[in-house]
Formats: structure tokens, sequence, C-alpha cells
């Protein structure tokens, strides 16, 4: 039971000495007050369960306080809490050996950070000071970060200040095969294709092509001719879960490396099992990236990020000196380490491609039913619902339905998130030990939310 702080002080606090912007983002007009945390399911104050469908933005990965890594944690904190890398100690080996084992040759050297903007930093630098330039192309919706740097990455006005953020940095259109002008049903990776025409014929996808041609556009209009990375999530997360065209991946790659540049895969929210059919979303491409970015769900919610690299990469990065107090820090080389063991032991990898294909087919039906849900996509448990006015116009649905849905959601006790460019798509993303019945309890619940909606309308 609880019996701590009340939620009316914690209110007061919030306006008086939090950071007020968690106020903006924090949509919900009743606000959830989160005490406890157990593999899929959270707790308010008041005793209330949730099914926690967001992870904490597909951070949770095995679970809340999954037992295993819990004890992990507490053994570590009993021998050493922290010791920088200055020094040579046991937790920090093992886990670079071990993450490296998940990853494909050439990527074998590792750099720990403690978030996802610190490992994508880390990535910009290093693909600059190895290529000699400086431009670097990301997608359109994307996200990456919220520093200075990595702020020019990220392409979402809502996270953005007007400030020079990111220099170099230029956004290329995002082949999202629902949203945007070609369409393309059949040509991208998930068990629920997309309700527009499908202009694939047999082994030639004409969106895939109008979305490349996009990408030249971009390298004859706004880079140099060489350029330093592209940066590219393998399925976008706070974009909404966008997918593109099967090929445009691979064929972006070699037109980066033509221009010299490296190929950067952003696996903060994608990596880890999570798509279920591969352990990093990258391999759903068939491609190998010069460098993946990582954080959220390496650490099930421990501050961690990471950047793997190739040799080469980083023995041009070796010629200066990169510290950094907290990366690698015992504690969390000791989480993250037993998280790439539970993930394997508890076969979440599996159980996200099982419970998130369930998912996804089933949330098509109903997309099949109302008007209002205009597209259902992703892979293993990265799914968008994307959520419009009318599926002819495809219009985003106004912000103040989808708080509405997303409210009523909450009360019948699941947590799910809301993205994409204009707010419109559902965000659906649990930790991966979610069960079937835990599918079919949100499944009712989002069928309800909608029909309420649809009443009310
Ligand atoms: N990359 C991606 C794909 C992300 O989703 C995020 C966070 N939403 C980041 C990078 C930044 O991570 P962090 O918040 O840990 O800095």
């Amino acid at each position: 039971e609880y019996t701590g702080m009340s939620k009316e002080r914690m209110m007061e606090i919030r306006r008086k000495n939090c950071n007020p912007m968690i106020m903006k983002v924090t949509s919900y007009k009743k606000p959830v007050f989160i005490h406890q945390g157990h593999m899929q399911w959270l707790w308010d104050v008041d005793g209330k369960r949730y099914l926690d469908l967001f992870a904490g933005v597909a951070t949770v990965s095995v679970g809340h306080c999954h037992p295993k890594v819990t004890a992990a944690a507490e053994q570590q904190l009993k021998r050493l809490w922290h010791t920088t890398n200055i020094y040579v100690y046991p937790p920090l080996h093992e886990y670079c050996e071990k993450l490296a084992s998940y990853l494909p040759d050439p990527l074998k050297v590792v750099y720990l950070t403690n978030s996802g903007s610190e490992a994508n930093d880390l990535a910009m630098l290093m693909a600059r000071l190895y290529t000699g330039n400086f431009d670097i192309i990301t997608f359109r919706g994307s996200y990456h970060g919220g520093s200075p740097q990595t702020m020019g990455l990220t392409s979402n006005a809502a996270y953005k200040y007007p400030i020079a953020n990111g220099l170099g940095c230029t956004n290329t259109m995002c082949p999202d095969v629902f949203r945007g002008p070609w369409g393309g049903s059949h040509c991208r990776d998930s068990p629920v294709q997309t309700i527009r025409e499908c202009s694939c014929a047999q082994g030639y996808c004409m969106a895939n092509d109008q979305y490349i041609g996009q990408l030249k556009e971009t390298f004859a209009t706004s880079v140099p001719s060489r350029i330093a990375a592209f940066f590219g999530e393998p399925i976008q997360g706070v974009g909404g879960a966008v997918q593109y065209p099967k090929n445009y991946l691979k064929e972006a790659y070699k037109l980066v490396r033509e221009r010299g540049g490296v190929c950067i895969a952003d696996e903060v929210q994608t990596g880890f099992g999570r798509t279920g059919s591969h352990f990093w979303g990258f391999q759903g491409h068939d491609v190998i990236p010069d460098m993946v970015t990582m954080a959220k769900g390496i650490g099930n919610g421990f501050p961690m990020g990471a950047v793997v690299t190739t040799p080469e990469i980083a023995a041009s990065f070796a010629k200066g000196v990169h510290f950094n107090t907290f990366g690698g820090n015992p504690v969390a080389c000791a989480v993250a380490s037993s998280v790439l063991d539970t993930i394997k032991e508890d076969g979440a990898q599996q159980n996200s491609l099982n419970v998130g294909t369930y998912l996804m087919t089933e949330l098509a039906k109903l997309r099949d039913k109302y008007e209002i849900i205009g597209d259902v996509r992703g892979k293993g448990l990265q799914i968008g619902v994307e959520m419009v006015k009318d599926k002819a116009s495809r219009e985003p649905l106004p912000p103040e339905a989808m708080s509405e849905i997303f409210e009523d959601i909450k009360d019948m006790g699941a947590l799910i998130g809301k993205g994409g460019v204009y707010g419109q798509t559902f965000r659906i993303k649990p930790p991966m030990c979610i069960t079937m019945e835990d599918a079919d309890f949100f499944l009712a619940i989002f069928n309800k939310s909608i029909h309420n909606y649809m009443e009310r309308r």
C-alpha cells in the first residue's frame, strides 16, 4: 500500500520545481501517478493496475523490475558502484564482449554512453572524423535526440528549438508508404499491409524508386558531393512506427557509401529483439551498418546507451581522447549484461514476434471496422496505429480526438503512447514479456475506446 506523498503535493512540486516541459508531454488530462511496476504491469498510488503498453517509450525491454535483472543490479551495487574506464574492471569487459557477440562483423568495437542522445552525438562525431566530411542526412519525422547536435538529426517540430542546432544536418523525405504520395501496399516488412493501392509489380516497387529518387534529389540539391553519414531508424519510433519499402535502406546505404558517407542505424527503439524476426532492426532490411547506436531497451530502463562500430572507424577516433565518466558504469554493465541473458532465457524476441503479429493482425480487423483507423503497422512489438479523419483523405485525426481516445484507454487500464509528426499515431511497444491474454485485454479496451468515440462524435 502506498503511504507516500499525496498526489496534490506531487503536482504542486511538479509545477514549482520540475521541468515544466514534462507537463506538456504528459498529455493525460488526469495524470497517472505511478508507484510500482512488475513485468508488464504498473500500479498507481491508489492501487489501480495498468497494462503498460508503452514501456517508458520502448525502454523496459524484459519487464519492470525483472527479478533476474534486479538481482544482477543488487549484486553489483554491493560490490562496486563506480569506477571509470581509466581502470580495467570485469563488468565492462564482460559486457562489451557479450554485446559485440550479438553484432555481425565488422561491428565489434563498443563505446558505452548514458543515453541515446549521447550515443548519437558520439556517432555523429566519429562519422565526421572518420570520413573527413561534415554533412549528415536523416529522415523527416525522425527523432534521434534532444541535445543541440542531435536536435539537428531530429526532424519533428515538436522537439525543435529556435537555436542553431545540428549544423550540417539535412532531412530527406521519409519513405512512408501509408502517408507518402506514392503508397506501396506490399512493399513493407509487416504482417499487415497498407490500405493504399499497390504499385508494386513482381520484383519492382514503384514507390521505392520514387523515394530513392527523393534521396537522390536531396544529394543533388542540399549537400556537398561528399557526405559524412546517413542516420536511419529501421522503423521510426517517435515518428509513429513508420516503415519503408523493403529495399529502401539497402539502396540508400549504397548511395550514401558512394558519396563517402557511413551508414548509421539508430536501434534505440528497434534493437534487442523488439522487432521479433531479428535481434536488430537493420537485419530486417538486409544491411550491415557502419555504426549502430543503442539506448532504452539496452538496460531495461537503467540509464545507458552505446555505439558499436568497426575497428577501422574506432582507430580514426582513437587519435584523440574521448572520456565519459559514467559510460560503462559497473552497475549499468551488470544490468545490461543480465538484460541480454534474460532476453535469451525468457524467449523475449520470439514472444515479441508471436504476440506482436497477433496484435497487429487483430488491430487490422479493427482498422477494417472503423473509418478512423487508417493504418496498422510495425514488426514484433514496435507497433503503430495511425488515426485519420477518414480513410479516403488520410487527414490526421485531430489532437483533441486523439487525446479523448488516449484518455479513455488509460481509464480502462492500459497505457499506450502517441507519436507521428501530427501526433496522429498510437504507439504500442510493451515490455517483451506481454502475453496473448494481455493482447486480448488491450484489444477489447481499444475496440471499446474507438466505439465510445464514434458514439460521441
Ligand atoms: N534515438 C531514438 C530512436 C529515440 O527514440 C530516442 C528517444 N526517444 C533517442 C534516440 C534519444 O534517446 P535519449 O532520450 O536516451 O537521449
